[in-house]
């Protein structure tokens, strides 16, 4: 669906409860629109390929992405907020199809190469499976120039996971939060590389900015995008009063 300007959201079904029976898991995708030369386009978060109950959330996001006149083959580069599989996981399927770079921030490939090795046993018990990625670059805290007039400035969000990052649009004023703040609520804490007091501070960092729509990494329970200054302040009292003192 059309947000604004040229930035589309492909939020994973699963609005409520009985829903989120029906949808196993996914994230929220995003995508900037002809953001890069050659028309080419930046796709935040892919999401999965095949997720846990069977369901092809990748041909789900081309598909609703073609119903706009937008082409996976035109995808141009692909930004993770973080190494969490429901995330970054179609990354490689996606540049085998249109040659898009892929990047991440990194300590979230430090996280990674850990959970190859070490905490691989721990994560499989947590259920996660991690497919392969190869960033072409890293993402580091500061503007991403992505053509002449277009820049996107990257935060270093860390506490969902060690390496995460957020994207913000300073024209559009669009905040791409991946999973760090969701509606009424936070991202998780307890897998490794998790924070609750680094979360805690990268969410005051982000109640600063001029926001207009908040873009969450998951919509389960509660909708996926926040939209208007004044529901974003109250999101944010929310978490603040009835969330933080359990992190
Ligand atoms: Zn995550």
């Amino acid at each position: 669906m059309k947000l604004v300007d040229n930035f589309y959201a492909y939020l994973w079904p699963g609005v409520t409860m009985a829903e989120m029976q029906t949808y196993g898991n996914n994230c929220n995708s995003y995508v900037v629109a002809k953001a890069l030369p050659e028309n080419k386009h930046v796709l935040v978060d892919p999401g999965m390929v095949v997720n846990e109950a069977r369901q092809n959330c990748l041909e789900r996001l081309i598909s609703e992405m073609g119903k706009e006149g937008l082409k996976i083959e035109d995808v141009g580069l692909i930004l993770n907020t973080h190494a969490h599989p429901d995330h970054y996981g179609a990354s490689e399927a996606i540049r085998k199809m249109s040659g898009a770079q892929v990047a991440i921030a990194k300590g979230d490939d430090e996280f990674l190469k850990l959970a190859k090795g070490e905490m691989a046993q721990v994560l499989k018990q947590m259920g996660f499976e991690m497919p392969e990625i190869h960033p072409d670059f890293y993402l580091t805290e500061g503007e991403l120039r992505l053509d002449q007039d277009l820049v996107a400035r990257i935060m270093l969000t860390p506490g969902h996971s060690q390496g995460h990052i957020s994207i913000y649009w300073p024209d559009a004023k669009v905040f791409m939060g991946g999973d760090l703040i969701f509606h009424g609520s936070t991202g998780r804490v307890d897998i490794p590389g998790g924070s609750g007091q680094s979360l805690k501070e990268s969410i005051e960092r982000v109640a600063e900015l001029d926001v207009e729509y908040l873009l969450t990494g998951h919509q389960y329970g509660a909708p996926g995008i926040i939209q208007g200054k004044e529901e974003i302040r109250k999101n944010f009292e929310t978490i603040r009063r009835y969330i933080f003192p359990y992190l």
